[in-house]
């Protein structure tokens, strides 16, 4: 059974973050499948935008002990390898994306030139999710992580600068790579208005109580024509409706929100940012996990197929032909 707020005080109703009305149906009732903490989480969705959130859910203040000590320890970031596969993507980043040419793209007969090698590029999953060279290249990466990222793209001409809530990561890419990474959350840092062209956050959104106020945030310090690249799991998905209660990025009670195309977009409007397309990123590992966990509660041949990785990759692409990966790109500008 679902724990009630009566029983447990750690647990909060909210209404819609989108349309502010508590009037929401029960989908399922989650558990978390990571780390097997107590505790069982109704996953609602209201009956007027379609959003899907917990409901009730952990307080914020309360939220921390479902973020137990090794949940995404923090790694440290390896040197590129130099295999063809970098070399090759390196070549694309500078001919097509502007990296380290100052967002200058190669002329057109050299893009065509290469284009075989584009081909080869777009057929690694690694390469999905590509944010192009913009304006100054000011970067603020949100959940910067130990600043993988982020020291990737300074290799590239990148301006680059973080905010990260974990102290370890934060102090690891400071000291270890000399990025300007900050540790806490958005709201407690003084960027001035205007002050990046690019705001990336990957893997954040979904676990934001209130997201309303660091959207709001993003807008103000995102230049006028900045671009926020956002990566959230999709509930919309095939996949996600396929594995229901077991699909991996269900994640409860971390995540707080399973957006889908239509509500991340209602969300961002109301926050005065535009969608201006949605992408797929089929590099996540999700559909091997959601198979682990069919598997565990199950058993049967089909989540066996979770080791093979090769499989799991091809199926991954397939899945993205057909727009239904699980995981989405978002790439919005101010309205
Ligand atoms: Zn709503």
């Amino acid at each position: 059974m679902p724990q009630s707020i009566e029983d447990n005080p750690d647990l909060e109703r909210v209404p819609c973050v989108i349309c502010d009305v508590d009037e929401c149906d029960t989908v399922l009732t989650a558990r978390d499948r990571l780390h097997g903490l107590p505790g069982e989480f109704p996953v609602v969705r209201c009956r007027q935008c379609g959003l899907v959130y917990l409901n009730p859910r952990p307080r914020p203040e309360a939220l921390g002990k479902y973020y137990p000590s090794d949940y995404r320890a923090f790694k440290k970031v390896k040197p590129r390898k130099n295999k063809l596969g970098d070399r090759i993507a390196d070549v694309i980043l500078r001919s097509y994306y502007g990296y380290g040419t100052n967002g200058r793209p190669a002329p057109l007969w050299k893009r065509m030139a290469l284009l075989p090698l584009y081909g080869l590029f777009c057929l690694s999953p690694k390469n999905s999710v590509v944010i192009p060279f913009h304006g100054e290249g000011r970067v603020l990466d949100i959940g910067c992580g130990s600043g993988k990222f982020l020291h990737f793209a300074k290799g590239f001409g990148w301006d680059v600068h973080g905010v990260e809530l974990d102290e370890a990561a934060a102090e690891y890419a400071r000291s270890e790579l000399g990025i300007d990474i900050r540790t806490g959350d958005l709201m407690d840092q003084a960027y001035e208005p205007k002050s990046f062209d690019v705001i990336r956050m990957s893997h954040v959104l979904e676990h934001l109580p209130d997201p309303m106020p660091e959207l709001r945030r993003i807008r103000e310090i995102l230049e006028d024509d900045g671009l926020l690249v956002v990566m959230i799991p999709n509930v919309g998905s095939a996949l996600a409706r396929r594995f229901g209660g077991c699909w991996f990025a269900l994640d409860a009670p971390r995540h707080l929100y399973s957006f889908s195309r239509e509500t991340v977009t209602r969300l961002l409007e109301k926050a005065g940012l535009r969608v201006e397309r949605i992408t797929q990123d089929w590099n996540a590992c999700t559909l091997r996990q959601s198979l682990r966990y069919l598997g565990k509660e199950r058993g049967g041949l089909l989540p066996k197929l979770a080791k093979f990785k090769r499989l799991m990759r091809l199926a991954n692409m397939l899945i993205a032909i057909q727009r239904q990966c699980d995981v989405i790109v978002v790439w919005a500008r101010k309205a």
